[in-house]
């Protein structure tokens, strides 16, 4: 153990490790304490600084510490933190009439609650009531997070520990497309296969199917995106049978993929979806997650339902102001400028090297598929080394595909980031995947 784990962070840690639950899992050898953050920057406890290139999909969509945001959440605090969604709540009103209209969603309401997972479950809940039908298409390697319910529709079998929902999920293809069967296809083909494919798994339903679900761009699963269109022709086939389309725009949602607003508009032809869920980003770390859906489906519900903390006066006023704040600096505008720099710095850093097998992404959501430069196999080894030189180097990156098998980086910097920073991270992350295809023996090496 080094320096940074003798003192107080590896007492913390061995705290955490007793009484935190094991699949809880820690990012790097010797895990790091965040105390604060400033714009796209951190700080651990020891003092050293990072450039944070992940926290834009963790919570912080537009910068850390950010004023505005902080101001609207003291001044609430100071009035009130919570009562009840059974009161009137101006901030709640007022963000959903927001996200309403941005939603594209016609006849658009809106439920808040606390978390990405709660609203994939809300949606399930709707989707469900609505159809009569316990059914439900997702796409393999998807990821919809951690509810007994969520987990049940989730592809990603590393991160769903238990198939014993209650739900009938069919997995159909259209998410990966590096791996398997359908990896030496080009857009067109991948398209018509995987429509087949959902073709062929409704044919054994009868079409009695509540809805498909889909991550626009797969992010847990390594920032993996189907061909624009895609969502489309699937839509046409559902539309056939009455089943509805949610898309999960948890990650994709509120223009970080630059040329869209939500990822479902890459899809455009298909039109918006009966409903899409939101999360994570939106409240700038405050926990907002939430539902948007036609009136006509929101409201199937025979009985009332509430969250007591969904919609809460303290999370509203931080996602009004990040709102605002997103809107008037056109930080969606930014993710595609910055996005596209910081992609074009990672392909060329990443030419000739044996450890990189694609780079790929949308705006400021940039994946690096790492592999052996020997084998051509996915290499979670690489991912772990790239990700602790990084560290080393003062950067923040994630990693995806599955839990322990991850080999994907991950790139998802607040939507913020300047170009100088997108600069020096992609420096960072160049030296960092240099020494992991030295120390694996690629090219680099000789
Ligand atoms: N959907 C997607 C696409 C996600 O990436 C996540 C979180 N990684 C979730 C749902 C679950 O969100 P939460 O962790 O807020 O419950």
């Amino acid at each position: 153990m080094s320096d940074r784990h003798t003192g107080d962070a590896a007492a913390l840690l061995r705290r955490h490790r007793a009484v935190l639950p094991e699949w809880l899992a820690l990012y790097y050898d010797e895990p790091l304490e965040i105390t604060h953050g400033e714009g796209r920057h951190v700080w651990d406890a020891e003092g050293n600084r990072y450039l944070d290139f992940f926290g834009g999909i963790l919570t912080t969509m537009t910068a850390h510490a950010l004023p505005e945001v902080t101001k609207a959440v003291s001044e609430q605090a100071g009035r009130i933190l919570h009562t009840s969604s059974l009161y009137l709540s101006r901030p709640m009103v007022e963000l959903a009439e927001r996200v309403a209209a941005l939603s594209g969603i016609p006849d658009a309401r809106v439920f808040f609650t606390t978390s990405g997972t709660e609203a994939n479950d809300t949606a399930l809940l709707l989707a469900t009531a609505y159809r009569r039908s316990n059914q439900i298409l997702a796409l393999r390697n998807s990821y919809h997070g951690r509810s007994f319910s969520a987990i049940g529709i989730t592809g990603n079998r590393s991160w769903s520990p238990t198939t014993l929902s209650p739900l009938q999920t069919l997995y159909v293809h259209g998410g990966v497309r590096t791996r398997g069967p359908y990896a030496a296809l080009d857009d067109a083909e991948f398209t018509e296969a995987c429509t087949a494919d959902l073709v062929d798994m409704l044919g054994q339903t009868g079409g009695d199917v509540a809805a498909l679900i889909a991550e626009p761009v797969q992010g847990v699963g390594g920032f993996t995106s189907p061909p624009d269109g895609l969502l489309a022709a699937f839509r046409e086939v559902l539309l056939e049978h009455g089943i509805l389309w949610i898309s999960d725009e948890v990650q994709t949602g509120w223009g970080r993929t630059g040329e869209h607003f939500w990822g479902w508009q890459a899809h455009d032809q298909a039109g918006p979806p009966d409903m899409l869920t939101f999360a994570k980003g939106i409240g700038n770390g405050m926990s907002i997650g939430g539902v948007v859906a036609r009136a006509e489906v929101m409201d199937c519900l025979p009985a009332n339902s509430i969250s007591t903390f969904g919609g809460s006066p303290i999370t509203m006023a931080a996602g009004n102001a990040n709102l605002n704040y997103l809107l008037e600096h056109d930080l969606q505008g930014n993710a595609r400028r910055v996005g596209g720099l910081l992609l074009e710095r990672l392909r060329a850093a990443s030419a000739g090297l044996g450890v990189v097998r694609e780079v790929r992404g949308r705006g400021l959501m940039a994946g690096v598929e790492l592999a052996d430069p020997h084998t051509g196999d996915p290499s979670p080894k690489a991912a772990s080394l790239v990700l602790e030189a990084a560290r080393e180097r003062g950067l923040l990156i994630g990693k995806g595909g599955g839990h322990a098998t991850s080999s994907v980086l991950r790139i998802a910097p607040p939507l913020s980031l300047t170009v100088a920073e997108a600069e020096e991270g992609a420096e960072i992350l160049e030296q960092s995947l240099r020494s992991a295809d030295n120390e694996l023996g690629g090219e680099s090496a000789q």
